[in-house]
């Protein structure tokens, strides 16, 4: 298979995404750091940090996969809180339960296997919505960032963690080599899977920039939106109300 993304229509897109997810599930934890040299692990932390989560908190920890975000989240709200850990794909989701189980975290998470674009809760239900690297493989963003605005709870915010753009020119280029070639080839070598780290590099070429993601945000109802690049651009965390 290829995975160009001109080639595919959005049907297509959604069981590519399928495969991908369904395919890393078990090596995704190690892959992530083996890819990132563990840097998502601070890139994740100043999303909790940013996120100003309180005890008694809703948090939905949306594409939230093997459940990172939700681990760090479950502790900060704590007993009187609940957490939901949502994602498209009942691998991920599996993978994420087991983990959290085993870290003895239980009373207060959910598990929900939904698609962003038609999210199955109330309107105005959480104080908090996090997307990690979850936005660039929805099909149709700009339906998922609605849904998502539904959800929350007014005065509630959006946190997006997403690839984004290098800020110069230089570290683009070398992140362009990384991500193209050398990528797809540690993709292979650490999980025997290349073909999903090539989609993983052109889903990151692919998603909408700083300003463009703003942007959309705002199109959908946001307020007070910002952003904050990490690592010179190559990622960035967007944040959103709704009031
Ligand atoms: N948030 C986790 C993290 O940061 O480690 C997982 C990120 S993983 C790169 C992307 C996740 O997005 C996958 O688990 C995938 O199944 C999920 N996903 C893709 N399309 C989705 C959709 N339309 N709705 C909800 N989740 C989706």
């Amino acid at each position: 298979t290829h995975f160009g993304f001109k080639q595919v229509d959005a049907q297509d897109k959604e069981s590519m995404v399928a495969d991908v997810f369904h395919n890393v599930a078990a090596k995704y934890d190690i892959m992530n750091d083996v890819m990132s040299l563990g840097i998502h692990r601070i890139w994740k932390r100043f999303t909790i940090d940013s996120a100003g989560a309180r005890k008694g908190q809703q948090v939905l920890d949306l594409a939230g996969g093997t459940g990172d975000l939700t681990a760090k989240f479950s502790r900060i709200v704590g007993p009187t809180g609940r957490v939901t850990l949502s994602d498209i794909n009942p691998s991920m989701l599996e993978v994420g339960k087991d983990k959290l189980r085993d870290m003895g975290l239980v009373q207060n998470i959910d598990y929900v296997e939904a698609n962003a674009e038609e999210l199955p809760f109330p309107d105005n239900q959480f104080d908090i919505v996090t997307m990690a690297f979850g936005l660039r493989n929805v099909t149709n963003k700009s339906k998922a960032l609605a849904s998502i605005y539904r959800v929350l709870k007014p005065g509630g915010r959006l946190l997006v963690l997403e690839f984004s753009k290098p800020t110069s020119e230089g570290l683009s280029k070398i992140y362009d080599a990384y991500s193209f070639h050398l990528l797809p080839k540690m993709g292979k070598l650490v999980a025997n899977d290349e073909e999903s780290y090539r989609y993983l590099a052109e889903s990151i070429r692919m998603h909408p920039d700083q300003e463009t993601l703003k942007s959309m945000m705002e199109d959908v109802g946001f307020e007070n939106t910002t952003y904050t690049n990490m690592t010179g651009g190559i990622v960035a965390l967007h944040k959103g109300y709704k009031f």
